[in-house]
């Protein structure tokens, strides 16, 4: 039934009317902040762009399309996402979250969410039961699958049993693997979360963030939310996520297999004490991968033997940018420990291993063997 992932990421399942009868292929951006009402009780649908825009709602039926949720909302960025969901929880409610996440997350989880009476219990999925720390007050579960930037493998079946049996709610942050490469929805997620400035978006160019819920019931209370809260993505913004995702295939295999080789090639590198792919088969994650996503994704963490060897390849990279993000069509390179985590407490960054030695490329769609040597006078 319905089309396959590829031509969803370009059209709907059913072509449905637009407001637009111009036959537009590309669909319109609907820069208005209010709707006009034909009368007392006659409304198009529309009333106030905070509320809903058609160019939003659009990129939300995508989304959640792609998904295989009931509904998704847009928000400006991942975390006002993030931050969204949060707004589902009350103060004393207690949810457990994989101790590996992207550090902006923990910097919510630990200065806002705190702060607001949440209860957060931090856990490393892979190793601890789960279970244990379940509580009269506990909510739900929290994961994102690889993780950032030590690209743990979570079993998202397995957590989602757990959560099932007690009631909680599943949240997985899907932003790494992409829906063309991963469903945690199929797989017993309640919600799944994206920063869409990355693989969804894909350019670089625009920050977004997705909520997708699996209910209606979890859609009406987001909606809810980002109606009273107001960070929803913007008409133009919208637009521009919903052309980055009609390539959202190509660039995922395209980047993939750029991966592949760039881990491979890196391996045989005399100056990495460690490669970590979930697409190497020595990645203690790789039979999960394999059995809940379609493939291993294009982010990869490696290890150098000295933090001197981190400054010069910082230094003299050229091809490969030296910056935050990822998902992108350019190759980016980025030292998690002053970056992405750099507000994440010393002793949660010693427990995940994420030393002055580790870095995280979030590999593109050059040509790989332009990546390859670029890397390779930057290391000598
Ligand atoms: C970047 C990122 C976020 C935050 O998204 P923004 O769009 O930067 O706000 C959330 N989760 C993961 C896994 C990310 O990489």
């Amino acid at each position: 039934m319905g089309y396959d992932i590829e031509t969803k990421c370009l059209h709907l399942d059913k072509r449905e009317e637009t407001c637009d009868k111009s036959g537009a292929i590309s669909f319109p951006i609907y820069q208005t902040a209010t709707f006009a009402h034909l009368g007392l009780g006659k409304s198009t649908g529309y009333d106030y762009s905070r509320l809903q825009n058609p160019t939003r709602e659009q990129v939300e039926k995508v989304v959640a399309n792609l998904e295989g949720g009931v509904e998704a909302v847009a928000f400006s960025s991942g975390m006002a996402a993030i931050s969204a969901v949060m707004e589902l929880f009350a103060p004393s409610d207690h949810i457990i979250v994989d101790d590996d996440l992207y550090g902006g997350i923990v910097r919510l989880f630990l200065n806002v969410s705190k702060k607001n009476g949440l209860d957060i219990t931090r856990l490393n999925f892979c190793e601890e039961d789960i279970e244990k720390y379940i509580n009269e007050n506990t909510k739900a579960i929290y994961l994102e699958t690889p993780t950032n930037p030590m690209m743990n493998v979570i079993d998202i079946e397995k957590i989602s049993a757990i959560a099932k049996r007690h009631g909680l709610l599943l949240i997985v942050d899907n932003t790494f693997l992409s829906p063309y490469f991963q469903n945690p929805i199929k797989l017993g997620a309640d919600i799944v979360v994206h920063s869409g400035t990355k693989y969804l978006g894909g350019h670089n160019d625009t920050l977004a963030g997705f909520v997708v819920a699996a209910s209606q019931e979890l859609a009406g209370k987001v909606k809810y939310i980002i109606k009273t809260t107001g960070a929803g993505l913007a008409p133009l913004d919208s637009w521009l996520i919903l052309r980055g995702l009609k390539t959202l295939a190509l660039r995922m295999e395209k980047a993939q297999d750029n991966a592949k080789k760039l881990a491979q090639w890196l391996k045989g590198r005399s100056e990495i004490t460690r490669v970590i792919y979930p697409g190497l088969e020595e990645h203690p994650g790789h039979e999960i991968i394999k059995k809940q996503a379609r493939g291993f994704g294009a982010m990869l963490t490696f290890e150098v033997s000295s933090k001197e060897l981190v400054e010069k390849i910082l230094d003299k990279v050229e091809l490969i940018q030296f910056a935050e993000s990822l998902g992108g069509v350019e190759t980016l390179i980025t030292y998690p420990i002053t970056q992405t985590h750099a507000d994440v407490p010393p002793e949660i960054l010693a427990k995940n291993g994420i030393t002055d030695r580790v870095l995280r490329l979030s590999v593109g769609i050059e040509n790989a063997d332009d990546l390859i040597a670029d890397l390779e006078q930057a290391f000598s």
